[in-house]
């Protein structure tokens, strides 16, 4: 498609970018950095940088952990993309000289109840017949891991290679980075694609790809709390750790400085409202597993809109009908993990035309009906739809 500066002459396109980027959250950002990268004239175009769901998000880089029933194929970017996180890491690190908040400390998966803990054994066993490293942990190893976890806690697994990032530093190194690289910012929104002049247009605008493409990306809310430790130590643990809590989903990821993510519901809602119910379960389950945590400063309560698509997976390339014009959007709950390896998809197919075996299950056309079905779902291979959590499970999925 574009090998790196336009081989044009005249003026109009000397002047036109050949990459204009809707959306400067993490996506948008780490798809106009490899692109300028790659010697592209990159226009990223957005009024807010960061002010969308990564503003909140937790940063969890768990492929293991979300190796869910029916999402094989997005199980297999999950793994791809965090294979590539080290050195995504390290390589952003060296262009900016910024500190990112990449853990490596794993994370721990505990149920505190019996039943909790019977509905999380189901899970670990299906990710241990993917073939993925889950370690069930009696009582006392768990408790060798992590001494603050509650005493009730029933028993737990490590997912050793399931690690952490803090989207709040990630953000504006990449934003650093895209600059560095040569890729403009342009501080307006996209209200229609036909504004946009460039060769190629990324659209990475996270929900609203929407409204700029007709693609099925809605809203997913998410409330999350933020809590410090008092003193400013770090906190008592250092493992990510998610686990059921008397039936409750919840997720706890401590960083450095003493703050720690207590996250998230997961509510089919487009505000962004705070509600007094959603913060005292997500205290709750979170007090119940590590008690400590009624000590610490409860410093934010925010929510945030996640991305979702109907098979939970991002939408990966060219709109149909539109080869100019390539999605990336859609990536639910798992934007921050799927940041490298949505960057080097989307770049490369940029510039080469080619796009990589593994855009194939994650086309935009997958949800037209006359789609072929080998395509149809992201998921299982079975149509949209089928094998899909319902309503009443989606709520009880960590995020
Ligand atoms: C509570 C919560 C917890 C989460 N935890 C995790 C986690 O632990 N791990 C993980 O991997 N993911 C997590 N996520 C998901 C993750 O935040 C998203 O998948 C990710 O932010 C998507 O990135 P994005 O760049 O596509 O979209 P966003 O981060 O939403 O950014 C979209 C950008 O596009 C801009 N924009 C929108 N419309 C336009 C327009 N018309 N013109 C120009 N610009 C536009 C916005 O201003 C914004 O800057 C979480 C999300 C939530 C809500």
């Amino acid at each position: 498609m574009l090998t790196g500066r336009s081989p044009s002459t005249s003026s109009d396109d000397r002047a036109r970018p050949d990459v204009a980027v809707v959306g400067a959250g993490p996506i948008g950002l780490a798809v106009a950095w490899r692109c300028a990268a790659r010697g592209l004239r990159v226009v990223v175009h957005d009024p807010a940088s960061g002010s969308g769901a990564s503003a909140v998000a937790a940063g969890m880089l768990s492929p293991v952990a979300e190796a869910y029933f029916g999402e094989r194929q997005l199980t297999a970017l999950l793994l791809a993309s965090a294979a590539l996180w080290p050195t995504f890491a390290a390589e952003l690190t060296e262009a900016t000289g910024a500190e990112l908040g990449y853990r490596t400390d794993g994370t721990l998966m505990v149920g505190l109840t019996g039943d909790d803990l019977a509905e999380a054994r189901r899970l670990w066993a299906y990710q241990q017949e993917l073939g993925l490293p889950v370690t069930p942990l009696r009582p006392t190893e768990l408790r060798d891991h992590e001494p603050a976890l509650a005493p009730r806690v029933r028993g737990g697994a490590l997912a050793p290679t399931d690690h952490q990032v803090d989207p709040r530093l990630l953000v504006p190194a990449l934003r650093t980075a895209a600059r560095r690289a040569g890729a403009v910012l342009v501080p307006q929104p996209v209200r229609h694609l036909s504004e946009v002049d460039a060769r190629v247009t990324v659209v990475a605008a996270g929900c609203g790809a929407a409204a700029l493409t007709g693609l099925p990306v809605r809203p997913v809310k998410g409330q999350i709390l933020r809590l410090r430790a008092p003193g400013g130590v770090a906190p008592g643990f250092r493992h990510v750790i998610r686990g059921y809590a008397d039936g409750e989903p919840v997720y706890l990821v401590p960083r450095a400085d003493g703050e720690v993510v207590l996250g998230a519901t997961v509510e089919e809602r487009s505000d962004t409202t705070v509600t007094a119910g959603a913060v005292q379960r997500l205290l709750r389950a979170g007090v119940d597993l590590l008690p400590e945590l009624a000590e610490y400063d409860l410093v934010e309560a925010v929510a945030g809109l996640r991305p979702g698509t109907p098979d939970n997976a991002p939408i990966l390339g060219p709109l149909p009908g539109r080869p100019d014009v390539l999605a990336a959007t859609g990536h639910h709950r798992h934007g921050i993990v799927l940041t490298p390896v949505t960057a080097d998809l989307i770049a490369g197919l940029v510039t080469t035309g080619v796009p990589d075996p593994l855009l194939a299950p994650f086309r935009p056309d997958r949800f037209d009906s006359d789609a072929p079905a080998s395509v149809g779902a992201a998921g299982s291979g079975a149509p949209a739809g089928a094998d899909r959590p319902d309503s009443t499970m989606e709520e009880d999925r960590w995020s």
